[in-house]
């Protein structure tokens, strides 16, 4: 059984899918860490995220792994451990520019699909699991947060990590997330048409786990 949860950036995609894979015993897919993950690489090498030729040489010569741990999943580059590494807004921000192309899209989309395949059991998050990666899967949700709402998310659960941002740098880092995920030509970030919208603003996310378990127990 396959699950989808896209959304955009701190929306509470990641935590809600972390959790209901947890109490499913499904695995856990964060799509979008394989992204940062060559965002990362990227930024290592100096390479201009806007030059494709060399951003495409370096994906095909990057091992990403994702590996199920205790706080939800390891990331793997190259074999090392990057998983708090690629955490930051600028790795996000580097991570949007190389998903608007489609040559890089198609390498990722083909390696999360083959990892949901394998695990049989799996929730995927992301921006295009439902859409895209498993269009075919049985349950899909499609989160959304107001950007005030999810500035300030993204900025407590950094701050909890000891990484020091500004709310207002935050803020707009989102909002330029945002502009970059919605208006890409190749699958631009949207519900797909079965998906269920969940509007998470104002809402706990005790509340939001309980509403998405229930749906899914239907
Ligand atoms: O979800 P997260 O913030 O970690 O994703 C980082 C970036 O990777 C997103 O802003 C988006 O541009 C890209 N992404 C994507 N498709 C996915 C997951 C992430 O384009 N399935």
């Amino acid at each position: 059984m396959i699950i989808t949860i896209d959304g955009p950036a701190g929306s509470g995609k990641s935590t809600i899918a972390k959790m209901i894979a947890k109490e499913l015993g499904f695995t856990y897919i964060d799509t979008g860490a394989m992204y940062r993950a060559v965002a990362l690489k990227i930024k290592r090498k100096g390479i201009d995220p806007d030059d494709i030729r060399s951003v495409l040489k370096t994906l095909k010569e990057t091992d990403i792994d994702l590996r199920p741990s205790e706080n939800g999943v390891r990331v793997l580059l190259d074999g090392e451990d990057v998983s708090d590494l690629i955490r930051t807004e600028e790795i996000g921000k580097i991570a949007s520019k190389i998903a608007r192309y489609p040559e890089v899209r198609k390498i990722l989309v083909q390696m999360q699909r083959s990892l949901g395949e394998k695990a049989k059991n799996a929730v995927l998050e992301g921006r295009d699991t439902g859409t895209v990666i498993f269009p075919d899967a049985e349950i899909k949700f499609f989160f959304t947060a107001s950007p005030e709402v999810r500035a300030e998310r993204r900025y407590k659960e950094l701050k909890e990590k000891g990484i020091n941002v500004s709310y207002v740098d935050i803020l707009k880092e989102i909002k330029e997330r945002d502009f970059l995920d919605e208006t890409r030509k190749d699958s631009p970030l949207k519900p797909a048409d079965d998906a269920i919208v969940i509007d998470t603003t104002g809402k706990s996310l005790s509340q939001v786990f309980q509403e998405v378990l229930q749906i899914i127990k239907e």
